[in-house]
């Protein structure tokens, strides 16, 4: 069963027991609304109990939501930060804790993270160009946030497009995305001599993958 709320639908688990007297409604972790109740209880009457306690379960469903995202770390660069929630503006990053202004939303903190990664995304594939091994074209550079890979190279525009997610990992694995991305200028397959190629640029690549659980 699914009931929408403010907009936003919510999944209802039902649990029904026999010796129930009471039926409870709470929200767990996974934002799912779960009803616990007797076995006499039809869907339809849980159905009008949820509709009728919107206000409630609105406010429920907000106090997980904030201590879900009180529990979720801050990455950057392969460190991980507690997030801490301030009367002052912007993101600011400390030696253990990220600062984040009480209006700062997930969206303002992906714009930071794509401020960042601008830069240095641009300064090391610049540097892995330079010092790549063999005469390839200058590509140009995208940055976008992917799901299921780290990096696209377009052999055809020449351009390396890299996951914005890159910029929660330690920057030895965007270096090896970047040398993986650059070898495919040269062959846009993952044949045994790509891989040779990479290993020529970065030695290290077996670990990297690994770490990075790509394979
Ligand atoms: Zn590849």
């Amino acid at each position: 069963m699914h009931v929408t709320i403010d907009g936003e639908t919510y999944e209802v688990e039902i649990i029904r027991k026999l010796g129930n007297r009471n039926t409870y409604i709470r929200v767990k972790k996974d934002l799912k609304i779960y009803v616990t109740t007797n076995t006499f209880v039809s869907n339809r009457e849980i159905e009008k109990l949820i509709y009728s306690n919107t206000e409630f379960i609105a406010k429920m469903i907000d106090k997980v939501d904030k201590k879900k995202e009180k529990d979720e770390k801050f990455y950057y660069l392969g460190s991980e930060y507690d997030k801490v929630r301030t009367s002052t503006k912007g993101i600011v990053l400390g030696s253990q804790s990220v600062f984040l202004g009480k209006e700062i939303t997930k969206e303002d903190i992906d714009k930071w993270y794509k401020k960042q990664a601008e830069k240095i995304f641009s300064e090391h594939l610049e540097n892995c160009y330079k010092l790549y091994s063999r005469n390839i074209p200058h590509p140009t550079l995208t940055i976008r946030k992917m799901t299921s890979r780290w990096g696209v190279c377009n052999t055809r525009s020449k351009r390396v497009t890299l996951n914005l997610e890159l910029i929660k990992m330690p920057l030895f694995c965007l270096d090896y995305v970047i040398y993986h991305e650059l070898s495919h200028l040269i062959y846009a397959n993952h044949s045994k001599d790509f891989w040779t190629l990479v290993e020529e640029n970065c030695p290290e690549y077996k670990k990297i993958r690994k770490y990075m659980k790509e394979d």
